[in-house]
């Protein structure tokens, strides 16, 4: 999918989700191969022989060099939901939040960006969206 065709996807999910009476903030439209790295790593130790081990919660399958993230072209955002007041970060820890999740998804992918991506973890990453 190109940019553009993302952006106006996105821009029809956030039409339906503000009438829907939603509050959310968006966070990393565009990421460098550097920052996806560093997100990468979260989780993760280098093994002397090159292979990483998993040492921790992950928050990405894509290390930005070899795997790119779809953030990196600019055909991704993640959305977090804000309940009240405050942005929640700790969103697999609220059944309302991941039910929104779920509920939006559904309409994401209707409307044709991809269903929430699995980690190496086996967690969803469902704060993603992408085209
Ligand atoms: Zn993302």
């Amino acid at each position: 999918m190109q940019r553009q065709d993302f952006t106006i996807i996105n821009s029809q999910l956030e039409t339906e989700m503000r009438e829907a009476g939603e509050i959310w903030v968006n966070d990393w439209w565009l990421r460098s191969a550097q920052a996806q790295n560093a997100l990468f790593m979260i989780g993760r130790k280098k093994n002397d022989d090159g292979t990483f081990s998993i040492v921790g919660d992950i928050v990405t399958n894509c290390d930005g060099y070899v795997k790119h993230s779809k953030h990196q072209s600019g055909c991704a955002v993640d959305k977090y939901f804000v309940k009240n007041g405050t942005i929640v970060f700790n969103w697999d820890k609220d059944d309302e939040i991941v039910a929104k999740y779920q509920r939006w998804h559904a309409r994401a992918t209707e409307l044709g960006m991809k269903p929430i991506v699995t980690l190496s973890d086996g967690s969803q990453d469902m704060p993603h969206f992408e085209g």
